[in-house]
């Protein structure tokens, strides 16, 4: 753990960082060590289903929170957090909507505008980012911009865009990650050494992200030019006699 905290701490700027096992045992841990029996505000536009079944609204409940839902399903404004927040309120909670997308008449506040609700009022921001991309991809979201706008924990995963094992990442401000490292649940949801391992060595990479944009094989993949894909579907279209679509 110490040695894959280090290399997050610099490759985010994080204070402290954990790894458990996956990125939904990551959030579960999360809630349930600075929500349990108070209230997660969460917008009605970010009660995901992650896949497979997996749904946010349930990982949340069976850490022990109770889900406290604003806005709508397209629109939510960070003052509709600003209402939801009482003497029960124990985080402000944002999922990043990794899987699809909402488009016309939509509204999501930023990142900083969320933190300054939380800020004024004492609370966490917690954000789920998902994918949690280390480098730039696209219109994705990094760790490091996420805690910059003034997230004091980023969730994410080891293996979607970062391209390292199975693996839940939490990283942010040193005394919210020590309170989940003192949650019992944590013994339970630990990554185990190989997976700590084989995580060191994908973080290692990407100390030089161009290193990273070559090796990490997710990343190669995502920059490759399509000629190349095109070329290499055209080849195994031949072997098999089919033909690319
Ligand atoms: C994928 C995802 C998760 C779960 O991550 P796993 O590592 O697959 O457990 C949680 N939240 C969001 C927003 C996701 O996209």
């Amino acid at each position: 753990q110490d040695h894959a905290a280090a290399l997050l701490r610099r490759l985010t700027g994080a204070e402290a960082a954990l790894v458990v096992n996956n990125n939904a045992a990551a959030v579960l841990l999360a809630l349930a060590a600075l929500a349990e029996g108070r209230e997660v505000v969460v917008s009605r536009g970010e009660l995901i289903e992650i896949g497979d079944g997996f749904r946010i609204p349930d990982v949340l409940e069976r850490s022990g929170a109770r889900l406290v839902e604003v806005g709508t399903t397209n629109r939510t404004r960070a003052a509709d957090y600003e209402h939801a927040i009482g003497p029960e309120t124990a985080v402000l909670l944002r999922v990043h909507q990794s899987n699809f997308r909402v488009v016309g008449f939509t509204e999501l506040p930023a990142v900083s505008e969320l933190a300054a609700v939380a800020q004024r009022h004492g609370l966490p921001l917690v954000d789920d980012l998902g994918s949690g991309v280390l480098v730039e991809v696209a219109d994705e979201p990094s760790v490091r911009a996420s805690l910059e706008a003034g997230a004091d924990l980023v969730c994410f995963s080891g293996d979607k865009l970062l391209g390292g094992p199975q693996a839940g990442i939490v990283v942010g401000r040193a005394e919210l990650v020590e309170r989940l490292r003192r949650h019992p649940l944590q013994r339970a949801l630990r990554a185990d050494k190989l997976t700590l391992a084989a995580l060191e060595g994908t973080l290692g990479l990407y100390l030089d992200p161009d290193r990273a944009l070559r090796e990490v094989p997710v990343l190669r993949m995502l920059v490759e030019p399509a000629d190349e894909v095109r070329r290499r579907a055209e080849r195994l279209a031949e072997l098999v006699d089919g033909a690319v679509e």
